[in-house]
């Protein structure tokens, strides 16, 4: 299977799937991670960036997207199309069409319109956290069980050494912690959930 996975800054993904793109490829499957753009010290952030997909086991790419020029628009879409036809995944993945931020928000956008026509399945990830507000409760219905993989999603995210300077180990605990209460709610130890945008049967 052939997964894409769409953030807008480095470590969003890890943040919000780590744990589901370490399962992906620990059983085989090839994930492609994309960073739309980097809002600031781009060399140091893509280097983490890469140590942290290589720790999941994905492949990556940094857009060159200037931050300020990160808006939903024909010409995001357009070189959305392009990586999606390059890849051809089977299976995309974003930010919450809810996520208060306006570079998440963009992304998905972008993501929904690109995907609109064609024959992949299409998954949300929850708020970026720490993100502020969402003004609609995110409405996970899609359960993943990353309890094998959590301990890679959390090196991944460590790998961002500039965010946890900035955040601090709270940060990774409430990461660690969301995850927890996911799990309970499958009788795992820990899981991601996803919104669904479509889902079509593999079988
Ligand atoms: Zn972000």
């Amino acid at each position: 299977m052939k997964v894409l996975a769409f953030g807008a800054h480095p470590d969003d993904l890890e943040i919000g799937m780590g744990g589901t793109i370490a399962r992906y490829t620990t059983r085989g499957h090839e994930v492609l991670m994309v960073v739309a753009t980097v809002p600031n010290r781009r060399e140091e952030r893509v280097q983490e960036a890469e140590e942290a997909a290589s720790i999941l086991g994905a492949d990556l790419v940094v857009m060159d997207v200037v931050p300020d020029e990160l808006v939903f628009s024909r010409q995001l879409v357009r070189r959305f199309d392009q990586i999606y036809s390059g890849f051809g995944p089977d299976v995309v993945y974003t930010h919450s069409n809810n996520d208060s931020h306006q570079d998440h928000a963009a992304v998905t956008n972008a993501v929904i319109a690109t995907t609109r026509k064609n024959d992949c399945s299409v998954y949300m990830y929850e708020q970026t956290i720490p993100g502020g507000i969402a003004p609609n409760p995110f409405r996970g219905q899609y359960y993943v069980d990353v309890s094998d993989t959590i301990m890679l999603k959390l090196d991944a995210i460590m790998a961002h050494r500039t965010q946890l300077d900035t955040y601090g180990p709270w940060w990774l605990e409430g990461v660690k912690g969301r995850a927890m209460y996911y799990g309970f709610k499958i009788n795992v130890k820990y899981a991601e959930i996803f919104e669904v945008i479509k889902d079509i049967a593999l079988w």
